[in-house]
């Protein structure tokens, strides 16, 4: 007995040992963005927690992630060796986790908020209703501020816990960190397809050049709309 209990201690603690050198061959980056709660709600000031990842990496403040709290700034400590500093309250306060709501009798259809949400959890075409899938919204509140008739809340997840398909947070927040992903690798491939379609359009007949402007000037607007909606979101105490 008393050798088996010894077998499974030398088992256990080689285990954990491969376990910590794995760990510590992931480039640093990448083992800080382990531990980031993959909200993507740039109250960090940067686009997602793997570009805040990246930054920490390169020697930024490590307390700059309010849905994290002091936990991740503690587990940060540990990856980088610095202090465990306070939370920097200047970028937001740490709240418990909140999902997004849409009343939809009020939703005019205007997708502004599926363009605002980080991980791709809104769904509805234009004109038509809009609904949040319960459970892939990280409550990062983007779409709030984008919404031009302020039809959506945010509700405290132990209300609309039985929206959420059962999982571990661990498991979330690497959903949340693929759904990110993806739809960055989206958006930069639209943006460089859509570059192109207005070269192409601009080198033919002076109407289509008019066309390519006006598409362009769309884009704008729409882009504009949404750093508006970002400057609001981050003017908020
Ligand atoms: S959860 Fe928000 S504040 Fe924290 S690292 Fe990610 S994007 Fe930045
Ligand atoms: S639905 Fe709203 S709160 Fe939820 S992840 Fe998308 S933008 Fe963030
Ligand atoms: S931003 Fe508001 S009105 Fe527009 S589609 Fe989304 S929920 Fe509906």
């Amino acid at each position: 007995m008393t050798l088996l209990v010894s077998i499974l201690v030398v088992v256990a603690a080689t285990a954990l040992a491969a376990a910590r050198l794995r760990a510590r061959a992931q480039p640093l980056a990448r083992r800080i963005d382990a531990v980031l709660p993959q909200t993507q709600c740039r109250q960090c000031g940067h686009d997602g927690c793997g570009p805040y990842a990246e930054a920490i990496a390169a020697g930024e403040a490590i307390n700059r992630c309010p849905p994290g709290g002091t936990a991740v700034v503690r587990k940060l400590a540990a990856i980088t060796g610095r202090p465990a500093v306070p939370l920097d309250v200047t970028r937001g306060a740490y709240k418990p986790r909140q999902l997004a709501f849409i009343d939809e009798a009020r939703c005019i259809g205007c997708t502004l908020c599926i363009r605002a949400c980080p991980v791709d959890a809104i769904v509805g075409s234009a004109k038509l209703m809009h609904t949040v899938i319960a459970s892939d919204c990280t409550g990062c509140e983007l779409c709030v501020p984008a919404c031009p008739v302020d039809c959506i809340v945010l509700e405290p997840l132990r209300r609309r816990a039985a929206d959420l398909v059962p999982g571990h947070a661990r498991a979330r927040a690497a959903s949340a960190r693929r759904r990110f992903e993806q739809r960055s690798a989206r958006l930069d491939r639209e943006r460089r397809e859509h570059a192109e379609r207005m070269a192409a359009k601009s080198s033919r007949t002076p109407e289509a050049a008019r066309t390519a402007a006006d598409e362009a000037r769309k884009h704008r607007i729409v882009e504009a709309a949404l750093q508006r909606a970002r400057a609001r979101l981050a003017a908020l105490p």
